[in-house]
């Protein structure tokens, strides 16, 4: 996909940027002329995730470990960033992941670790990330929910609550901090067939095409579909929205009367 979006000179950081959408969201800033640090738990995945960005669009990229659930070494990451690269424009808070547990039987430990990597995560980075996203004059920040934070999904309700408490978390930082120029929005992925994803599923049993008839577009959506939002969302392009979550999931899910196939 080509650079639909001018980051030049633009400082962004990825948190779980190694993988998946993350990476792929990476990938589309340094396409766009951004600078990218990408934050995880494993530096040598991370390391091999930027060569690999690094190839495809020449680009510069830090790495910096990081395990998102920890409040310091989230503030520890972003002055490592706001140092290296002299500032922050954008914040993507992408890392994320779900445990699978009925809440009849889901352990303390469970609900924790899905509540500190879906939702503490995000609060921990923005409020790090928030004095330079305001010295950058036009600083955003791009939180990665969910469909399952609108809608919520059986066996994930951890996820599903730190999905929704994400889209809340990204409203009040939208009031709270719009004066003072740092827009905060979020993008709601739907079913997004990355390389984990599609292994969980197989893991699962799930059936991803069978449940893909719910929704009009048919097909699990690209990672590459979720970056451009993500872009956009970053972008000036939007630059007069804060606050909404946009999903990207392959449309509504509606229930009709008659049969409307053609
Ligand atoms: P992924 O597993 O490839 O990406 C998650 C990334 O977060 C990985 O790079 C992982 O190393 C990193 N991470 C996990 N725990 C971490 C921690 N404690 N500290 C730092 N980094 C950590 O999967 P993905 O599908 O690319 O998911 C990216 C985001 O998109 C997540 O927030 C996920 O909830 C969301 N999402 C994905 C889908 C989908 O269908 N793939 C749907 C909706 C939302």
């Amino acid at each position: 996909m080509g650079a639909t979006f001018n980051f030049t000179g633009k400082i962004v950081i990825v948190t779980g940027g190694g993988s998946g959408i993350g990476e792929v969201t990476a990938t589309e800033f340094l396409r766009a002329g951004a600078k990218v640090a990408i934050a995880g738990r494993k530096l040598d995945r991370l390391e091999l995730a930027a060569a690999n960005m690094r190839a495809k669009t020449g680009g510069e990229v830090l790495c910096v470990a990081t395990d998102v659930r920890d409040l310091e070494q989230c503030q520890a990451m972003v002055e490592t960033v706001a140092a290296h690269f002299g500032g922050i424009d954008v914040l993507v808070n992408n890392a994320g992941g779900a445990r699978h547990a009925a809440l009849r039987t889901m352990p303390l430990e469970t609900w924790r670790q899905d509540m500190s990597l879906n939702l503490d995560s995000a609060f921990f980075c923005s409020q790090a990330a928030y004095p330079h996203l305001k010295a950058s004059g036009e600083g955003a920040i791009v939180n990665i929910s969910s469909l399952a934070g609108n809608n919520g999904t059986m066996g994930c309700g951890a996820y599903s609550a730190g999905k929704a408490g994400l889209q809340m978390l990204t409203r009040v930082a939208a009031a709270e901090w719009g004066p003072k120029g740092v827009r905060v929005n979020a993008v709601a992925a739907g079913m997004i067939a990355t390389p984990l994803a599609m292994a969980n599923w197989a893991k699962t049993g799930f059936d991803a095409s069978k449940a893909c008839t719910a929704f009009p577009l048919r097909r699990p959506g690209r990672p590459e579909e979720v970056a451009q939002a993500v872009l956009f969302m970053a972008s000036d392009a939007a630059s007069y929205i804060t606050g909404e979550t946009l999903i990207v999931g392959g449309g509504p899910q509606l229930k009709g009367m008659i049969d409307t196939d053609d």
